[in-house]
């Protein structure tokens, strides 16, 4: 077969990938200081990582001449040795969104699917099309992922089923028993990739035990993240469990290198420091009561949230966060996502929380004043 275009047709229609704008990019914008800009667009930390993680990049000798050690040793055994895993059920990768396409680039190609959910992570479709493989989308009208709505829109060429829980941009949270029933009853040629970037703030009640189920379902690969609770998303460092077979694929895959020897340091002191994962997650948990209140105040619906940010139907997403950010809050439309009467604020320090609400109710003057 001979080819006339340069790029073959998936890789020709994919969109770019769009992310939270960037303090600077906002304060150069609407023309105010650095400092006087807050960034509740990403999901990120407020409280910042651990202070141990700049002591340990401080103390080590790290020598930028060298490429990284390629088999990450000292966080792999951090990672074995947290979730009590063997360290061949462990791949390091250069965030966590490096896993979700490496599991695409594993099972997929053209002429087989991968499932998912409507309102997923935007990862997951721009994987899928990036291999040239077909993405079945399962309607979600309330929002929350239905894992038995996933396993019926499994066809013949299925080779994939994502599912992040609790889900981005929704913050929703599908309860574990769901899961595994269809775990349990999907066909074992059919792998799943289990998003957990947020499990680190879902309540110990709820949190399911994935290193058990991976136990026992060799087609479970379980994703996550030291971008969000750990707060090191500027490193670019998440990690993947799943029994040795498909683990080894993922290492296979992944890009060598792909772990700097910063990141790999840092992740490793985050992990040693659980003291700043309980204050970060208390301190979450606490927000988005604040959040949750105030919201409630201006008559806002919104999400129940399971994760450090929340999903807020004012109306107009892609006009609220624009005035938002002439008061120096950037905060995440979702349009993109279908879903442009919402915007995801993610959870801030108290006082960057309370001046959100502030200038949430200020850029509402039709609600406030009643209009039906
Ligand atoms: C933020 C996020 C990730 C991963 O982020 P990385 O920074 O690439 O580790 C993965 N899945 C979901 C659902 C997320 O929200």
């Amino acid at each position: 077969m001979s080819i006339s275009s340069p790029f073959p047709d998936h890789i020709a229609a994919l969109g770019p990938y769009v992310p939270g704008q960037s303090i600077a990019t906002v304060a150069r914008r609407v023309g105010l200081p650095l400092e006087d800009i807050a960034k509740l667009a990403s999901n990120e930390n407020p409280l910042g990582a651990s202070p141990r993680v700049a002591e340990a990049l401080q103390r080590a000798a790290l020598d930028l001449s060298r490429y990284p050690d390629n088999d990450c040793p000292d966080l792999m055994a951090a990672l074995a040795d947290a979730l009590g895993v063997p360290m061949d059920w462990l791949v390091v990768g250069a965030g966590s969104e490096s896993l979700l396409a490496a599991i695409a680039t594993a099972c997929l190609a053209p002429g087989r699917s991968a499932v998912y959910s409507q309102y997923s992570f935007q990862a997951f479709p721009n994987a899928v099309q990036r291999v040239g493989a077909t993405s079945h989308v399962v309607a979600s009208p309330d929002l929350v992922v239905d894992p038995a709505a996933l396993l019926a829109a499994v066809t013949e060429d299925t080779a994939l089923v994502y599912l992040a829980n609790p889900g981005n941009p929704t913050g929703t949270y599908v309860g574990a028993h769901e899961v595994l029933a269809m775990l349990e009853r999907l066909p074992a040629h059919i792998t799943v990739l289990l998003d957990e970037a947020y499990c680190e703030f879902l309540a110990p009640a709820d949190a399911p035990d994935a290193v058990a189920w991976v136990r026992r379902f060799p087609n479970l690969v379980v994703a996550r993240t030291f971008s969000k609770a750990y707060g090191l998303a500027g490193l670019r460092v998440g990690y993947a469990f799943a029994q040795p077979g498909l683990a080894s694929v993922l290492r296979r895959i992944r890009a060598p290198f792909a772990v700097t020897d910063l990141a790999q340091v840092a992740a490793v002191a985050a992990l040693q420091d659980p003291e700043h994962l309980a204050r970060s997650v208390a301190a979450n948990a606490a927000g988005l009561a604040h959040l949750g209140q105030g919201l409630d105040a201006l008559g806002l619906r919104h999400l129940p949230s399971h994760t450090n940010f929340v999903l807020v139907d004012v109306g107009d997403g892609g006009a609220v966060a624009r005035t938002l950010e002439t008061h120096g809050l950037i905060v995440r439309p979702v349009g993109g996502y279908g879903l442009p009467s919402w915007v995801r604020i993610s959870v801030g320090t108290r006082a960057e929380n309370a001046r959100l609400l502030a200038a949430l109710a200020a850029a509402l003057p039709a609600r406030r004043t009643g209009v039906a």
